[in-house]
């Protein structure tokens, strides 16, 4: 098996890049950042505040989050409904963010990422795939992006989908969630020694896939 690790902050392209180059090499893409989301999501739902980390331990085992492949997409399912575009809400961002710094959530969902890789050629993007969850991963790329270029992007992301947010809101967003990401006392987000750096803050979207593709096809001789 062959496994890509994709690291980054909020907003630097790696879900559309990740899922582009994995359609284009024909192997299996890992949205990890839409577990924690559904999980973050199950909570809300339930009336739990996601930084109550014994409340939010205490619903693991009853908050049911499964992950299925429709037509090559991932979808993610949440006690059984499909909640792949309700988890793309800020208030879903940031519900994720606050479970995923609770260790007992981050095992929780190990394993179900590990077994996707156990099975198929991957591509992962998420915080700690490259540190983490598959530290063998043949190839490790951190992709990142200054903030502003970050929320820039967001913003138009938001806007395209009909769920537009002030701009200042998106960048205080991905500040925070920046902050908690890397401040977090379990997997915080860091670049794996091994990956290779990718600043896309001055590339567009194309040229940030053809340089993760470039890198991908160099790292395994492709
Ligand atoms: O990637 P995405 O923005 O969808 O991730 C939502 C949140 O889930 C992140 O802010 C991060 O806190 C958390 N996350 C994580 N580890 C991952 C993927 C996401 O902690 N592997």
């Amino acid at each position: 098996m062959i496994h890509v690790a994709i690291d980054g902050p909020a907003g630097a392209g790696k879900s559309t890049i990740a899922r582009k180059a994995a359609a284009a090499l024909g192997f299996v893409y890992v949205d990890t950042g839409a577990l924690y989301r559904t999980l973050g999501l199950g909570m809300l739902r339930r009336g739990i505040e996601p930084t109550d980390a014994q409340a939010v331990c205490a619903l693991l085992g009853e908050v049911r989050v499964a992950l299925r492949y429709i037509d090559g997409a991932q979808h993610v399912f949440l006690d059984g409904e499909d909640v792949s575009d309700a988890i793309r809400t800020p208030e879903a961002s940031m519900a994720a963010s606050n479970v995923s710094a609770i260790p007992a959530v981050r095992e929780h969902l190990f394993s179900l990422q590990q077994d996707i890789a156990a099975q198929n050629n991957v591509i992962m993007d998420g915080r700690d795939i490259g540190t983490v969850v598959l530290p063998q991963a043949e190839v490790k790329i951190f992709l990142t992006a200054s903030p502003e270029a970050r929320a820039q992007r967001r913003f138009k992301e938001l806007e395209e989908k009909g769920m537009p947010a002030p701009y200042d809101e998106v960048l205080a967003d991905i500040v925070q969630r920046d902050h908690n990401d890397t401040h977090r006392a379990v997997a915080p987000l860091r670049r794996a020694e091994d990956a290779v750096l990718l600043d896309t803050s001055d590339l567009t979207l194309d040229e940030s896939y053809q340089a993760v593709i470039q890198i991908i096809k160099e790292k395994t001789n492709g």
